[in-house]
């Protein structure tokens, strides 16, 4: 089969491989949407910041391995000790794997597991292939094709959401999130349609913005930006066009009291004043991936969402996908808001 793997900084390969047969407790999927995330983008163009070099120490894999963590397709076979009902079945994959044994995996915080792996990112292959081998338990059903590559995302965004509600219920709270891209509007559809947050996007990228008012958002340029906010959500991250990091420029919009809440990745040192922070009592919220207590609530979130996600995908072949995907990712961000790679 035909397979994108990853073998270092700027070094993929679209290269032909044996099909994975499904073995005990495992399905095999025919991958069919598989999209590309600012993080591979990242891995490909400054990293490995996440993707493992040495095996990895619960799956023992290490690269070269097939990155998306954040794909679908249809059940194709079965392994022993599976329903063979499945087979058929449209599903998206759920990433995380973890070790089932150490005191985060046993008290539900399985994504802070040390021997954690992800599938497509760390220590499993992804979704960028035809066919992809994962356990019976990392799939979930889903009816909406254009949902299968925003499943992680909004994941994620439940997440980030049970993080927040640490500090506050987050019902009628003003919230402003930075970086309209896939995790951003998934974040966003979350808080709004769920936890019934009143949010308020904006992205750098006009192009996004717009797109993502055209899906319902409130969506605000950075000069209509007048009032202070409950909460502010940085989804975007590193990003080399902006001078300013959001995790920066985000306490500029909060309001006494509150709290930048992180999902974006920075490996780079990024200039923070802590007593920009202390002398208003603003505090910093970590969010990373999601565990299983977000999975349990993921069937109740998916029937509330009312983004139409199909407005911001953008299909292309697996077999251009380092020029149509990787390429054009690095340089040109204004001309899509999530890649599919779809067959
Ligand atoms: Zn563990």
């Amino acid at each position: 089969m035909l397979a994108l793997r990853f073998y270092g900084q700027r070094d993929i390969r679209l290269e032909n491989i044996p099909k994975p047969k499904p073995k005990k407790d495992v399905v095999l999927i025919k991958v069919s949407d598989a999209g590309i995330s600012q993080t591979q983008i990242n891995e490909f163009v400054e990293g490995p910041f996440i993707i493992n070099k040495e095996p990895h120490p619960l799956t023992n894999k290490s690269i070269p391995l097939i990155p998306c963590q954040e794909y679908g397709g249809i059940i194709e076979e079965v392994g022993e000790n599976v329903d063979r009902n499945l087979i058929g079945k449209q599903v998206a994959v759920l990433p995380l794997i973890s070790c089932g044994k150490c005191e985060y995996c046993k008290s539900g915080k399985e994504h802070l597991c040390d021997k954690m792996a992800y599938h497509g990112l760390l220590g499993a292959d992804g979704g960028f292939c035809e066919y992809s081998v994962v356990n019976k338990n990392n799939i979930i059903e889903i009816e909406k094709r254009e949902l299968l590559t925003f499943i992680e995302p909004i994941l994620v965004g439940i997440h980030a959401a049970n993080q927040a509600k640490r500090f506050f219920d987050l019902k009628d709270k003003n919230i402003l999130i930075l970086g309209a891209g896939a995790v951003g509007i998934s974040v966003a559809s979350v808080f709004k349609d769920f936890f019934k947050a009143n949010i308020e996007i904006n992205d750098i990228l006009e192009a996004r913005l717009k797109r993502a008012k055209k899906a319902g958002f409130k969506a605000v340029k950075k000069d209509e930006i007048s009032k202070k906010y409950d909460m502010v959500i940085d989804a975007a991250g590193i990003d080399t066009l902006i001078e300013i990091p959001a995790f920066i420029e985000g306490q500029n919009y909060l309001k006494k009291g509150s709290a930048l809440l992180n999902i974006g990745t920075y490996f780079h040192p990024i200039k923070l004043i802590p007593s920009n922070l202390l002398l208003k009592e603003q505090c910093i919220i970590e969010s990373i991936t999601y565990n299983s207590n977000d999975v349990k609530i993921l069937p109740e979130v998916l029937k509330t969402i009312k983004t139409d996600f199909k407005i911001f995908l953008d299909f292309i072949d697996l077999k251009n996908i380092i020029e149509d995907g990787y390429y054009r990712a690095e340089v040109d961000k204004e001309s899509f808001t999530r890649i599919v790679v779809r067959s």
